[in-house]
């Protein structure tokens, strides 16, 4: 079975709690943001990134050589929960500060640390994942963008979809096929390469959700010329790169907080009218809320000793996600009958809001089916 081991916050961690709390409520205070019941993907505020580099709250865990800050993987939990539980405007720096620096961090050149690195942690640098295309979702390994050498480097070509933040980032990690699959076996000759967006050949085109908000792009890349540099890793080890690169994506607080900002606006209005059943509704979210965060506390204690506990953040975010729908469908509940005069200002947006946004949930950074799969096989079901 799986262990989660035990990460603790030190002193220190719970007084940086305390100034983003106090630099948070001083933001609300003088309209430098709204809060968002989708915060990390769909709340995009280049300006308050970089509010956040320059209080040190962005590349936390790499080393101050590369323009980290050297902390515990703690402190950065702290972060991310604290901006979560406000609704902040985090999706800009979302994917850079917690999957593809560490990424450049592990397979990037000397150059790509020294240039790239520095400028996500000051908030100016935002990054994109291109691994989805129109015949490829969960069957990642039947991608067809091809990357092919050159004299110069490498040609890439081919169609990335769902790419969140693509129109606003700087960089993308593409999943590309360099050489044929090995029979059955597809997962053979898949390289990562990291793509200047700025380069000619790539168009990036917005596509709306549900709630109407173009967060996520269509990429295309016709006989995009990329120097020989931009092979992130080693040529055909792409698959197992994107495996480690899932792990850091599915374990962390935004697997079950992205809605936490409704139940916080809430809860006061239904402690109004508490009966036994909004009681026993509220007890068990906070349960299920503390069971999570101890196990994806206990991931982030993994990915730091250096390992790529790949299952047990498929188990967080199925659980995670299960948990994220229970509470907004709870919240309903909870709330019906309750007057709207009754509401806080902003309550019935953000409920709107998480309703829309829900489908997400359960399909962005691996469906749940796909999760269900990956743990069962650690269990040696299939
Ligand atoms: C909000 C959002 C943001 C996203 N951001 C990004 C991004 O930044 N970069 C990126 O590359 N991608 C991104 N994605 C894409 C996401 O990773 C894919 O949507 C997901 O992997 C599913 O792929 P698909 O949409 O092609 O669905 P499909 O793979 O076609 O799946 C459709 C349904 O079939 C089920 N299914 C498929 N195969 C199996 C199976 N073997 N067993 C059981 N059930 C199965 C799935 O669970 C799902 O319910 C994003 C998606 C969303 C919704």
């Amino acid at each position: 079975m799986f262990q989660f081991p035990r990460l603790e916050f030190d002193a220190a961690a719970h007084a940086l709690r305390e100034d983003l709390r106090g630099f948070l409520n001083a933001e609300l205070a003088s309209g430098g943001f709204s809060p968002s019941a989708d915060c990390w993907v769909s709340a995009a505020d280049p300006a308050f990134s970089r509010k956040m580099g320059a209080q040190g709250w962005l590349g936390m865990v790499w080393p101050r050589e590369y323009g980290g800050h050297d902390c515990p993987v703690a402190h950065r939990f702290v972060v991310t929960e604290e901006m979560l539980a406000a609704g902040a405007p985090v999706a800009a720096h979302w994917i850079a500060d917690r999957q593809t620096g560490t990424h450049i961090l592990r397979y990037g050149t000397e150059e790509q640390k020294r240039t790239i690195l520095p400028r996500i942690a000051a908030g100016e640098c935002f990054t994109a994942i291109g691994m989805s295309e129109p015949q490829a979702g969960s069957d990642l390994a039947a991608i067809r963008t091809t990357a092919q050498r050159s004299d110069t480097g490498w040609v890439l070509s081919g169609r990335k979809i769902w790419s969140t933040g693509a129109h606003y980032s700087h960089y993308m990690i593409v999943l590309a096929r360099t050489s044929p699959a090995e029979g059955r076996n597809r997962q053979v000759g898949l390289s990562q390469f990291l793509v200047d967006l700025s380069l000619p050949g790539i168009e990036i085109s917005g596509i709306r959700d549900l709630g109407g908000t173009p967060h996520f792009n269509e990429t295309l890349f016709d006989n995009v010329e990329l120097p020989a540099d931009a092979l992130l890793g080693t040529e055909g080890n792409g698959w197992a790169q994107c495996m480690g690169e899932l792990a850091l994506e599915r374990s962390g607080p935004e697997r079950f907080l992205t809605s936490l900002i409704v139940l916080e606006q809430a809860l006061p209005v239904i402690a109004r009218h508490a009966d036994e059943r909004r009681a026993i509704e509220v007890g068990s979210i906070l349960a299920n809320l503390r069971v999570l965060r101890r196990m994806s506390l206990g991931v982030a204690e993994m990915l730091e000793q250096g390992e790529s506990p790949a299952t047990a953040a498929a188990v967080v975010k199925e659980m995670g996600n299960r948990l994220e729908n229970d509470i907004v469908a709870q919240l309903r509940s909870m709330l019906a009958g309750i007057s709207f005069a009754e509401w806080p200002d902003g309550l019935e947006a953000l409920l709107r809001e998480a309703v829309l946004h829900l489908p997400s949930n359960t399909l962005r950074g691996g469906t749940t089916e796909i999760l269900r799969g990956i743990i069962a096989r650690e269990m040696g079901m299939r």
